[in-house]
């Protein structure tokens, strides 16, 4: 089954996930909580985050991060891989 069969957000609430042109920062952060809230009680919420950070999606929030907190998301991941193979795939302790 494909893992958006699963999500609690469904197609009807995309302006929570994604909002409206000419938004103020203040209600955007408003939008932004509502929309982690449902987020945070999502059984999918791993591969969705996952999907957007694969497809490098830009807009809207997935897996419960907006669009800065992915671009950081996927330069921590980016860092940790690169840490990783530099220790040829070994960790601290030099154990695989
Ligand atoms: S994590 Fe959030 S945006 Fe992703 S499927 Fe679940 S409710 Fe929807």
């Amino acid at each position: 089954m494909d893992w958006r069969n699963r999500a609690v957000c469904g197609g009807s609430r995309a302006w929570l996930f994604f909002g409206p042109d000419g938004e103020t920062a203040a209600e955007r952060a408003r939008r932004e909580a509502r929309a982690k809230a449902v987020c945070a009680s999502c059984p999918v919420r791993g591969e969705c985050l996952d999907y957007a950070l694969a497809h490098h999606v830009r807009k809207g929030i997935w897996g419960g991060l907006n669009e800065r907190e992915r671009f950081r998301e996927r330069l921590r991941r980016s860092r940790t891989e690169a840490g990783h193979a530099s220790h040829g795939g070994r960790d601290s302790r030099g154990m695989r």
